[in-house]
């Protein structure tokens, strides 16, 4: 037994309590036969939490449950029809029930209450979640997929506490610190960074170059690397350019847990079902399927922001808001103990935006950051938020008035239900006519999961959705595309604006609908994110007005005549001033910056910056450099 489970069986003193003590990562979760421990024992747990320093649970053994029927009648008697429960789910080995509610604040609101009746009544431990207001089938798939699977997950939880728990580590003077850059460095895409002691192995993000078919796969060739010896994968973000690769690791037969934010398993797990599915379609060599998403999900464990959470015996992690896309986080490793910490930022914006709040940058200690520069260079100055919109709704309202349509291609995530939001707000306040605003194939479902989680997003809309039930996505301006018949009556049809993947117009109904408005000058396009090397958007950015494109597997040659504009200012990238002010306000102050995910010329002008302007260690490693921390 390991000495945290001897200990907590002396702070409790009666064994005859304590039927089993398991964990759930490290959390430790008592299983009890006596009613009367499992309900009055708060005051004991308390002060064991704050003794050992560890969340501590008691739930009943699942021999005395009441039945799932019955359970489920007397949680609706007691929750009322205000949060209207839509699913119950038993999750019988773990003693926990979770209950899915389109209102789950009307049972927050008086929630101890609320959970501790359902306790006295059923036995059962309430999770408590959001139903998702647009129809989301993934989210219900993999809800059931981790229902399905509760045998698994409880050993699964269990394994890795005991791991945490078992070994003995001792941070003597020969104890080290190193990351490797096995992706994403002096560059945009692949990133992946491998965080190394005496003891653990993680890699934090594991992402694709959707840019570049060559070197598409992060360096796990390093020597360094060994996937047999992996402990754990933390996700910064549902892009792939950080999260790609995560399922080849499956395929490859790493067993071990991946740690995100719920919103960030959901819409990974959509972009990797959706690659799937673009690739069958263009009978495209893929990289991972079905099975493999499958079992990532499998070993998927959600945390929330500030959530401290032992991942190995010597690293422990916490999530912070990063501003970028929906569940973006920065990640905060404490190594050995409070020996070394890191903040790796992952993609970040240092501004608040519709949906989201700004990036966090208070830490408990902080001695390197690993930072993005995507738009580090000299001259990567963005337009104000102001500027930016009133320019894109100068754009619409001309577009509009010639009868024209204006075609945004986007990521599946982030910018779009940020245009989204922007474009209620202005139909809603008058200032834009009453257009439809078209969002197409999987953006819908990307948008469904972002109702499912407003305690993720900026605190306002947070208050609109869940204090005043008015959300903004169920506004009847959107139109959800999916099939090409809908694409050909938008594309008949009258003014409009089209949301459509993919972002960089290297594939996806962005460039379908490209080739069918391209020719004409009534049109626009609008380019919001960043455009990659040797793609159409970043072609069509440099000027380019001449290009071939292939659709359904020709190529065809078009003229453009549209008009075609760039707009900065509604990146979920920090411009050059927010990278600068980042670090100005970041508390503690860093000794040593690393800079990666940007491109070559940019990141060595950011480099000398930052060096001149806060006299801090600045450096920018190669991909395949490792670096000792300490
Ligand atoms: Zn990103």
């Amino acid at each position: 037994m390991t000495d945290i489970k001897k200990e907590i069986e002396e702070l409790i003193g009666d064994s005859s309590l304590i039927e089993d003590i398991n964990f759930e990562v490290s959390n430790v979760i008592i299983y009890t036969k006596n009613k009367n421990f499992f309900l009055n024992s708060s005051e004991l747990i308390k002060s064991i939490v704050n003794k050992e320093r560890k969340r501590v649970e008691v739930r009943l053994d699942p021999s005395l449950l009441e039945d799932g029927e019955e359970s489920k009648k007397i949680i609706n008697k007691i929750a009322g029809d205000e949060a209207d429960i839509k699913e119950i789910w038993f999750d019988k080995e773990r003693s926990t029930v979770s209950i899915e509610a389109l209102r789950p604040e009307a049972i927050t609101a008086d929630s101890r209450r609320l959970m501790n009746e359902i306790k006295e009544k059923t036995g059962w431990s309430v999770s408590l979640s959001r139903y998702p207001i647009i129809k989301s089938d993934i989210v219900k798939a993999i809800r059931e997929m981790l229902y399905a699977n509760s045998k698994f997950r409880r050993k699964l939880l269990n394994s890795i506490g005991e791991k945490i728990y078992n070994s003995n580590l001792e941070v003597t003077d020969k104890y080290w610190v190193r990351i490797s850059a096995l992706g994403g460095f002096r560059h945009v895409g692949r990133s992946a960074v491998l965080l190394q002691t005496p003891f653990s192995s993680v890699l934090m993000d594991c992402g694709v170059d959707v840019s570049n078919q060559r070197e598409l796969a992060p360096r796990i060739d390093a020597p360094e690397f060994d996937i047999s010896k992996l402990d754990a994968v933390v996700i910064t973000h549902s892009h792939l350019d950080h999260c790609g690769f995560l399922p080849v690791l499956y395929k490859y037969g790493y067993k071990g847990p991946v740690y995100c934010t719920a919103p960030t398993r959901d819409v990974m797990t959509l972009l990797h079902l959706d690659y799937i599915s673009l690739g069958n379609k263009t009978n495209s060599k893929l990289l991972f399927d079905v099975a493999d998403v499958k079992e990532m999900l499998k070993y998927s464990i959600p945390i929330n922001y500030k959530e401290v959470t032992d991942i190995t015996s010597d690293i422990r992690i916490t999530l912070h808001n990063s501003g970028h896309i929906l569940g973006s986080s920065m990640i905060h490793a404490n190594v050995g103990n409070g020996f070394y910490n890191i903040v790796y930022t992952g993609d970040f914006k240092y501004a608040a935006s519709k949906t989201l709040n700004r990036a966090d940058n208070t830490f408990e200690r902080a001695e390197a950051i690993i930072m993005e520069s995507t738009y580090g260079g000299d001259r990567d100055q963005q337009p104000s938020r102001e500027e930016a919109e009133q320019f894109f709704l100068d754009i619409i309202t001309k577009t509009v008035a010639k009868g024209g349509k204006v075609l945004v291609p986007v990521l599946g995530v982030g910018r779009a239900q940020e245009l989204m939001l922007l474009i209620e707000e202005w139909q809603r306040y008058g200032l834009l006519p009453e257009i439809p605003v078209v969002v197409d194939g999987m953006l819908w479902d990307v948008t469904a999961i972002y109702t499912v989680y407003p305690e993720f997003m900026n605190t306002e809309t947070k208050r609109r959705i869940v204090e005043h039930n008015n959300n903004p996505f169920l506004s009847p301006i959107f139109r959800h595309t999916v099939s090409e018949e809908e694409r050909q009556q938008v594309l008949s049809g009258g003014p409009a604006v089209i949301l459509a993947t993919s972002g960089m117009m290297n594939g996806g109904p962005s460039v379908s609908y490209f080739a069918n408005l391209c020719e004409s000058d009534k049109n626009a396009v609008v380019l919001v994110s960043y455009q990659g090397a040797g793609t159409l958007g970043r072609t069509l950015q440099n000027g380019g007005r001449e290009v071939d494109i292939e659709l359904n597997g020709k190529v065809r040659h078009f003229s453009v005549s549209s008009l075609i504009f760039s707009i900065e200012g509604f990146s979920g990238h920090s411009d050059r001033d927010q990278l600068e002010r980042y670090i100005h306000d970041m508390k503690p102050k860093p000794r040593k910056i690393i800079l990666n995910h940007g491109e070559e010329s940019k990141i060595l002008e950011l480099s000398h910056y930052l060096r001149k302007r806060f006299r801090i260690e600045t450096v920018a490693p190669h991909v395949l450099d490792a670096i000792r921390l300490k």
